[in-house]
């Protein structure tokens, strides 16, 4: 059974979304990281034993920056942490999903990530993602 890890919220301009949800959640941040290859910045919050990720774009052909356009801000996926992610990426596949790519890529937080097309998951974007140690 995989566990929530995280849920990614697109906001289009992060440090006003820091600020928001510092309010909510009453407690800051506390990491913020930058994937170039995904033009994505990223921060984190707890929220017991899930974590909020905010995605900002940092480029205009981001996916997040396609995601704002076409849906505006808001929930942008539910990540579920597995243990093999090269195991889960095949598993899922013949279930019948469609992943994103055939290998994970690199995420923020050091982790290692795949998504599944949200065609195949009723309009929601599923981020598998395993933790590595060290970077
Ligand atoms: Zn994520």
């Amino acid at each position: 059974m995989h566990k929530l890890e995280h849920i990614g919220i697109a906001v289009r301009n992060m440090d006003e979304g820091n600020a928001l949800f510092a309010r909510l959640l009453g407690s800051e941040c506390y990491k913020i990281e930058t994937v170039e290859a995904e033009g994505v910045k990223t921060s984190f919050f707890r929220v017991g034993e899930v974590k909020i990720e905010l995605l900002e774009a940092t480029r205009p052909d981001s996916p997040i920056s396609k995601f704002l356009e076409k849906r505006g801000e808001g929930i942008h996926h539910l990540a579920f942490e597995v243990d093999n992610i090269y195991t889960a990426i095949e598993y899922y596949r013949r279930l019948g999903f469609e992943p994103l790519t055939s290998v994970p890529k690199k995420g923020a937080d050091n982790k290692l990530i795949c998504f599944l097309h949200p065609k195949t998951t009723q309009g929601v974007l599923i981020e598998l993602c395993q933790s590595v140690t060290g970077s």
